[in-house]
Parts: C-alpha cells; sequence; structure tokens
C-alpha cells in the first residue's frame, strides 16, 4: 500500500489578489484534528494513523525566492514519491501545482489531472507573472507534464483561456454542465487538484475570489468518490484564513482532505 503523506506548502507568493494561503496548512490540520469530528471517511475507512503527516515547507514565500521555493517543492515531492508514497499537498496558492507536477513528471509520465475550481488557471501570464496562481495548468500543460486535464466547476472562462484550452486539449466541464461523473472514469493513474473556491462562497467563504454558483459541499465529495481510476497524488489549495474568521471554510477543507484519503486508502 502506497501510503498518503500530508505535506504543507505555505506559499502565496504568487496569489495576484490577496495574501493569505500561506496559512492555510496549519489550519486544515487543526480542523483535521478536531474532536468536533470523527477520523471516518465516508466511504468506512478510517484514517486515523493511515497517513504521515511530513510538516511543512520552509520557504521564503518572497519573490525573491520563488524559484528556490519552487525547487524544494519539487524535490519534497520527489522524495515522497521516491518512496513509494502517496503525497496530499495542502496549499498555498494554486501555483504550487505546478513544480508539484513537475516532480510526478519522473514518477508518472502519463498522468490525467482531474482540477476542480471555479477558474481554469490557464493564462500565459497574469499581471507579468508567469508562475502565478492563474497559470499552474498553461504551465504543466505546454511542458506536456499531464496526459489528459479534466476541469470541473469552471465559471469564469475568457477568451484567452479558451484559446489556451483548446491548444492544449483541456476538457472543461462548467459548473452549468455538472454532474461531470462521465468525464472522471479514466483509469488513472489520477492526480485531484482541488482549489475550495470551486465551491459556492457560500459554503467555503475562506477563499480569495468570490465565485458565486458553485459547487455545494456534497457535490464536491460526490464527485470525489466517483474517480474511477486510482489517486496516486493530490492537492487542496486557495483556503485563505484570513477570510475565514469562524474556520468554516478550513472544516470544509479538512473534510475534504479526509474523504481524498478515504479514497487512497481505499485504491
Ligand atoms: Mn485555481
Ligand atoms: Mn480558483
Amino acid at each position: 500500500m502506497q501510503a498518503p503523506v500530508l505535506l504543507g506548502i505555505p506559499l502565496d507568493v504568487n496569489s495576484s489578489y490577496l495574501r493569505g494561503p500561506a496559512d492555510a496548512p496549519a489550519k486544515i490540520r487543526e480542523a483535521l484534528a478536531s474532536n468536533a469530528s470523527n477520523q471516518w471517511s465516508e466511504l468506512g475507512v478510517c484514517v486515523e494513523g493511515a497517513f504521515e503527516d511530513s510538516g511543512d515547507l520552509n520557504l521564503g514565500n518572497t519573490l525573491e525566492t520563488v524559484d528556490e521555493d519552487f525547487r524544494a517543492i519539487s524535490a519534497a515531492i520527489n522524495d515522497s514519491l521516491f518512496k513509494g508514497k502517496t503525497p496530499l499537498s495542502l496549499g498555498g496558492d494554486h501555483s504550487v501545482t505546478y513544480p508539484v507536477i513537475r516532480a510526478f513528471n519522473s514518477h508518472f509520465p502519463d498522468l490525467t489531472m482531474i482540477h476542480f475550481d471555479a477558474h481554469p488557471d490557464l493564462y500565459d501570464e497574469f499581471e507579468g507573472n508567469g508562475l502565478s496562481h492563474a497559470c499552474p495548468f498553461a504551465r504543466i500543460m505546454e511542458e506536456k507534464l499531464a496526459k489528459k486535464l479534466v476541469q470541473i466547476g469552471i465559471r469564469t472562462l475568457n477568451d484567452h483561456q479558451h484559446k489556451q484550452a483548446q491548444k492544449f486539449g483541456v476538457e472543461i466541464v462548467p459548473m452549468a454542465a455538472l454532474p461531470a461523473y462521465n468525464f472522471i472514469k479514466d483509469p488513472g493513474p489520477i492526480y485531484v487538484s482541488f482549489d475550495m473556491d470551486v465551491l459556492d462562497p457560500a459554503f467555503a467563504p475562506g477563499v480569495s475570489h468570490w465565485e458565486p454558483g458553485g459547487m455545494s459541499v456534497r457535490e464536491a465529495i460526490s464527485h470525489l468518490h466517483a474517480i474511477k481510476g486510482k489517486i496516486v497524488g493530490a492537492d487542496v489549495v486557495e483556503l485563505n484564513p484570513a477570510r475565514d474568521p469562524r474556520g468554516i471554510s478550513a472544516a470544509v477543507a479538512a473534510k475534504l482532505v479526509k474523504e481524498i484519503l478515504g479514497k487512497i486508502l481505499k485504491n
């Protein structure tokens, strides 16, 4: 069994609008360990003691150190994969997915990515930053780090990103077309990238970019459970604790982590 391992990635320097997601890993762990709930996934798997926690990376989290930080992220993920583990990263803004997937490529060259997000994050560059949290999937696809990219819950597609999606052959399931069960039946290996803002801000207000008209927590869990192929890695990103004073969104993130862990353990 490939034991899941949590890795905190406290990086939010590539956020375009608000900082804050660097504080998310600690909040998600806290909610995950809270006695307000138990450690059982709805899939009937107890996750307690079934995963490792490698703690948080020590990152500079500045524009001057971002290249070095990305190298540190790739190195940590590569180390986990080399040891045969299944990394579940806690962001951090969405820019972290690019260095994570760079490390995955040498272990899983034929990765299918299932990406939950209000935004396609396919900008060639955003406000002069090619590593922006609005760009990771452009970098991943142009470097051919994934065999296939399926984006679910999208509701902000503009002309530029539509062209990018066509250029890279991205399968987009817009929010209005849900459920997306027929699009998540690939055999794998599967990588799940979960941006918290795919959820309606009524369910998860603790994100930088409120985009109304999103998924309920139940819809998200149903989609996670419906994934067919073997999950070899995942991330939960874009929780912004600065906008989550009551910790409701952290509880949602922890619930999703628990369900992803349950899914990995049931593989
Ligand atoms: Mn995103
Ligand atoms: Mn987003």
